[in-house]
């Protein structure tokens, strides 16, 4: 399924719930008031109609998120569910990790391929400070967890933010090529009006690379199959990796392949505008013809994506925070 500029939409991102049993400083409100009532989420067998839809329009690639979706009850179910649907070739999940010393078993059974964990810290104070609420050694154990369970090459998201963790990237980086873990750090992004300054906490990915390759200057740019908008950099022998997504200093939009679902059935064009497309009252309208009616949704909200978030100031006030988004 192409859009307007020529770029080929084959992955959906599905938030599945808002709630999170953690509280990330760059993402929630502390309080962590579910803005999303229960009858508004959509229940599983409706998000399976809907990606039936999307995958008859061209989706391929699935990623589960949410807020935290492990903390849904039934995921395991439903990733059973989303590996039946022909034509979804790849099922992921993106996950703080808590919850994986429990399930990385029972979801690598139910067909999942891999997961992304969210770590921003190896310190047990810092991760207390960064999520409000958690204890590391949980991740630890999850990121085990899911490599003997084989939902590997486990990647790890980092977000950096000036004066939090900024000192945590040599290390960080250290820790993920030794373990053989694909790193990534994720530029902080100004989606909602959040506990950090854009000014004061934002730091770019050239000034995060400059510190990795301080530490290791033999690591060389590579790339990585079906790794999206990430640049990459290497050790010869091509274990583990550091990444770099720029979403604010380098639009990466020229490549951008996705759509995003979020928990209360509204399909996004892009995660920097407040544009969406309520698949709702087509799902719920038994009446209709609800394929048809959800294809062609999927092809109007394709057709809304621009062309580059460069805009991103109409991210305002009104807008979802990233746990409602999904990342
Ligand atoms: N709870 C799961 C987790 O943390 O992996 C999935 C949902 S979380 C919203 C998805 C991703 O969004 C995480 O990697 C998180 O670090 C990232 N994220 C949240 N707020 C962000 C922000 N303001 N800027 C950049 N990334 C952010
Ligand atoms: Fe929860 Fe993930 Fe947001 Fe942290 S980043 S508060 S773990 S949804």
């Amino acid at each position: 399924m192409d859009d307007a500029y020529s770029r080929e939409i084959d992955y959906l991102r599905i938030s599945i719930t808002d709630r999170c049993n953690l509280r990330c400083l760059y993402c929630m409100p502390e309080e962590g008031v579910s803005r999303m009532g229960h009858s508004d989420i959509l229940r599983y067998e409706e998000i399976v109609e809907i990606v039936e839809a999307g995958v008859a329009s061209g989706i391929r690639k699935i990623r589960i998120t949410g807020g935290e979706p492990l903390v849904r009850p039934g995921v395991v179910q439903f990733v059973g569910m989303l590996k039946n649907i022909r034509g979804v070739e790849e099922l992921s999940i993106t996950t703080n990790a808590v919850m994986l010393p429990e399930l990385a078993g029972p979801l690598a059974d139910a067909g999942l391929d891999r997961v992304n964990v969210s770590l921003d810290t190896l310190d047990p104070v810092n991760f207390s400070r960064i999520t409000r609420v958690g204890r590391i050694e949980k991740v630890f154990e999850g990121i085990n967890a899911a490599v003997v369970n084989g939902l590997g090459p486990v990647k790890i998201n980092s977000v950096v933010i000036r004066g939090f963790n900024d000192h945590e990237v040599s290390n960080l980086s250290e820790w993920a090529l030794s373990n053989e873990y694909n790193l990534r750090f994720i530029e902080y992004m100004p989606i909602s009006n959040g506990f950090f300054s854009f000014a004061e906490n934002y730091i770019s990915s050239d000034e995060i690379k400059e510190i990795v390759l301080d530490r290791f200057p033999e690591l060389k740019e590579c790339s990585r199959a079906g790794n999206g908008p990430a640049r990459y950099l290497c050790r010869a022998d091509q274990k583990g990796s550091i990444g770099f997504i720029e979403a604010v200093s380098h639009a990466f939009c020229s490549n951008c392949n996705r759509l995003r679902l979020t928990a209360d059935g509204k399909l996004k064009p892009c995660l920097f505008s407040n544009d969406e497309t309520d698949l709702v009252p087509v799902l719920r309208n038994r009446d209709g013809d609800v394929r048809g009616g959800l294809i062609r949704l999927f092809r109007n909200t394709v057709l809304m994506k621009p062309e580059s978030h460069e805009d991103f100031q109409r991210v305002n006030a009104d807008s979802r925070c990233m746990n409602e988004i999904g990342g």
